[in-house]
């Protein structure tokens, strides 16, 4: 099969990932095969190829946002017929025994392995999955439009829930990609007033027309004080910027896998009960509660499209602040 291979951890700008052939991968115990027909592009793909995340496996084929069909079940596995849409996210398995797991929160569990970072990922025509960890998609959304979903999506969810923003609060987005531009929706859904922050302008435009009530510069203040804010954005910088947006008590959540270093702060920015909190990973039922709100809403990703061979030049493009909603490579 023809895959995405990144050897070694380099800048984007130096093209690391050979568009070449590799054996198609056998399903073992408990896993399916899934052809890959679209995979999106995550600002995580780019800190892996970079090396921001340490490397885990190498050779690698990154990409944790696959909407294929299932073509074949290894030993035991028997959940999804053949020819059934599925998803294929970030988790690509947990022990299920660590005291993490036991206590619900297997995002955080002791022993996990990520796709596209510990297992290949889906930036190829095939893709190992095991069937536990992957999600039938909604019927409504073609294969593009699922694929942002599945990371973007179900982080920017995860994140939400996190903040605690309620029914007619104000929640401040930072940093408006892929992420940002899918968290609104469910916001909006929720009746929250969107404040975006964000240095692109398309970006600024773009969460403006799905209903941002302001958008202004990555450091600008908003108008009002916020209930909550997320950051999307890789940016230590911003976190002062944000805290000083908050109401009391207000709760400040940083969405990202990666983040350059955070200021030191002045105690009163985050006194009178603020809080900063990261997101990590996500649950099973994060995902499949995000991916029956994006049906009923129904959430519409703003996607680009790429020849999977031109992975490069998307991460490329994410990189520079030039993709206006999501990237989405195609088998
Ligand atoms: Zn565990
Ligand atoms: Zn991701």
């Amino acid at each position: 099969m023809k895959a995405c291979v990144l050897q070694a951890p380099a800048p984007i700008e130096s093209n690391p990932l050979k568009f070449m052939d590799v054996p198609v991968p056998r399903p073992g115990r408990g896993e399916i095969l899934v052809r890959v027909n679209a995979c999106g592009v995550c600002r995580t793909d780019l800190h892996v190829v970079e090396g921001e995340l340490p490397p885990r496996k190498s050779p690698i084929i990154p990409g944790h946002q696959i909407v294929g069909v299932v073509e074949e079940s290894g030993p035991d596995a028997q959940r999804f017929r053949w020819g059934t849409r599925v998803g294929v996210a970030w988790l690509h398995r947990t022990d299920g025994t660590c005291e993490y797991c036991r206590a619900g929160a297997e995002n955080l569990c002791d022993h996990p392995s990520f796709t596209g970072y510990t297992v290949d990922g889906g930036y190829a025509e095939y893709a190992i999955a095991a069937e536990d960890f992957v999600y039938p998609i909604p019927e409504g959304f073609d294969d593009e439009q699922a694929a942002p979903l599945l990371c973007a999506g179900i982080i920017g969810f995860r994140s939400l829930r996190l903040s605690g923003i309620k029914r007619g609060g104000n929640l401040g987005l930072y940093g408006f990609g892929a992420a940002g531009h899918v968290t609104i929706q469910v916001a909006r859904h929720w009746g929250a007033e969107v404040y975006a922050a964000t240095r692109d302008v398309r970006h600024q435009k773009l969460a403006l027309e799905l209903g941002a009530k302001w958008a202004g510069g990555t450091l600008a203040e908003p108008p009002v004080k916020l209930d909550a804010a997320i950051i999307f954005a890789p940016a230590g910088e911003i976190v002062p910027a944000a805290l000083k947006a908050l109401k009391k008590g207000g709760t400040l959540t940083l969405g990202g896998i990666h983040m350059s270093p955070i200021p030191s702060l002045d105690y009163d920015s985050l006194y009178e009960e603020r809080v900063i909190r990261s997101v990590a990973n996500n649950t099973r039922q994060d995902g499949h509660d995000f991916l029956g709100i994006a049906a009923e809403i129904p959430i519409r990703s703003q996607v680009q499209l790429f020849p999977m061979r031109d992975a490069n030049q998307a991460l490329n493009k994410l990189k520079n602040d030039a993709i206006n909603g999501a990237a989405v490579l195609i088998a």
